[in-house]
């Protein structure tokens, strides 16, 4: 993921050092020598990433990056703070400022390499939710991972204490796993946020475990974090390769998890979120919200698919149409709103009378079409029968006004195993054999003829 990047430094040297590390990964660099110029071209460039050097004349780090998050204009944009030392103090201060991470110096290509990359994946994905949603994504929500679940393996018993001290001291829950064979039970009781792995088991491979997280399904997408002893540099370059976002070095500073893990678990509720309502917004496309059956765009967008599959495993396809019989009737006896109450119980009915893979959709009015994929005709005029009894069979209930309605269903059925038809043909032979089924009197069901 390339992205433009602000780096800010008063020493001309360090300045050149880490252009010369981004650049080579693509990364587009700006840079600035001092506070003032950092706030202009952020204001003006909204670059995608601020690394920020703390110790600087006049306008140090922290105050830009106060700055940097009170200024609307320029508060999403992440703030990595390049630290000097490994002084605590610093880092305290430098989340307070608003800082989104941080690094020390000397910098190391790695670690700055992966916290470049989380950073700008958070970025991206809130900025995409941002615009999906219409919305600010105010902080409280994203940025407080209260109750976050945190899963650490780790085989010594007093280091695993220690640390499990200090994850829940940062208002995090912490499940322990001594071996990996205890993770799958962890996660089946918990709603597990992130992983935290130590690479220094000796019973197993902690690189093994990390691949097998990023292999299942329901872990691709979990953060992973490692740590290490510094001298296992080559393993963590090779945990990052299999995907894990972060790590450590032994000993763990307490300051430090706390600040990579809720960085990590901000970023999956991230996307956790965009996920969901994109989802949503999927679902809102695609279905009627009157009965929550499909609707005619997913019918538009799905039956050449459908068809296309026909054409080449050869596999039939039945399409059957229902309509409501007098269905204007009961509009005019109990009004709209009774009528609305029909239509989703009949849903509800059909639903219960069909398989897995067929599929209903309202393609107007009270008119359904139920799409049966492998189906030969024989078996859809079957199915389609099932249909109509479940609604037959006894009369529809409604709370207000309190009746019971008698209601019925006549339905045509066509299916491409009787003469070869595409989509359009069969969906003619369909609405004739329904016509045919009205004729012939109401509530019931009809073949297309060949
Ligand atoms: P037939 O047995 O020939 O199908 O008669 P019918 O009365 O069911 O058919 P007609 O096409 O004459 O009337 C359909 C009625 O469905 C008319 C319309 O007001 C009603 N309708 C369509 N959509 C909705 C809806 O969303 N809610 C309600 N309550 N009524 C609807
Ligand atoms: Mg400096
Ligand atoms: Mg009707």
């Amino acid at each position: 993921m390339a992205g433009r990047l602000l780096v800010v430094d008063d020493n001309p040297l360090n300045v050149k050092l880490l252009t010369a590390k981004l650049t080579r990964e693509y990364y587009a660099v700006l840079t600035a020598e001092n506070g003032a110029q950092a706030l202009e071209i952020a204001m003006r460039e909204k670059p995608d990433l601020v690394l920020l050097d703390v110790m600087m004349p006049e306008m140090d780090g922290f105050e830009v990056c106060q700055r940097l998050k009170i200024e609307p204009a320029t508060r999403n944009i992440p703030v990595i703070m390049v630290t000097a030392l490994s002084d605590v103090q610093d880092r305290v201060r430098g989340l307070e400022a608003g800082a989104d991470d941080f690094l020390t110096k000397p910098v190391n290509d790695i670690a700055l390499l992966a916290r470049v990359r989380s950073c700008l994946r958070l970025k991206s994905l809130m900025d995409e939710w941002r615009l999906r949603e219409g919305l600010e994504v105010e902080g409280e929500d994203l940025s407080s991972p209260a109750n976050a679940h945190v899963l650490l393996l780790e085989e010594q018993p007093h280091e695993a204490d220690i640390i499990r001290k200090n994850v829940e001291r940062a208002g995090f829950v912490c499940h322990v796993a001594h071996k990996s064979d205890e993770i799958a039970p962890l996660l089946a009781r918990h709603p597990i946020d992130v992983f935290l792995i130590s690479l220094g088991l000796n019973t197993e491979d902690g690189l093994r475990v990390c691949a097998n997280l990023r292999a299942q399904e329901e872990t691709r997408m979990h953060p992973l974090v490692v740590y290490a002893d510094e001298s296992d540099i080559g393993r963590i370059a090779k945990a990052l390769d299999l995907g894990a976002n972060d790590y450590i070095f032994k000993p763990v500073d307490a300051l430090e998890l706390q600040a990579r893990l809720r960085t990590q678990i901000r970023n999956k509720r991230g996307y956790d979120r965009l996920r969901l309502s994109y989802e949503r917004s999927m679902a809102m496309a695609i279905t009627d919200p009157l009965t929550g059956a499909y609707n005619r765009h997913y019918f538009e967008q799905n039956v050449p698919r459908l068809f296309e599959r026909y054409a080449s495993n050869k596999k039939p396809v039945s399409i059957a149409i229902a309509d409501i019989d007098h269905f204007k009737k009961i509009n005019d006896t109990y009004g709209h709103h009774a009528g609305d109450q029909v239509l989703q119980e009949i849903v509800r009915r059909l639903h219960g009378g069909m398989r897995f893979l067929d599929v209903i959709v309202r393609l107007g009015g009270e008119e359904f079409v139920i799409l049966m994929p492998d189906t030969p005709h024989e078996a859809a005029l079957r199915v389609a029968e099932r249909l109509r009894r479940s609604v037959a069979e006894r009369p529809v209930s409604l709370a207000r006004p309190q009746v019971d309605l008698p209601v019925t269903l006549s339905i045509g059925v066509a299916g491409t195993d009787i003469g070869e038809a595409d989509a359009g043909t069969l969906l003619q032979k369909a609405d004739a054999a329904l016509y045919r089924a009205k004729e012939s009197g109401r509530d019931k069901v009809m073949g297309a003829e060949n």
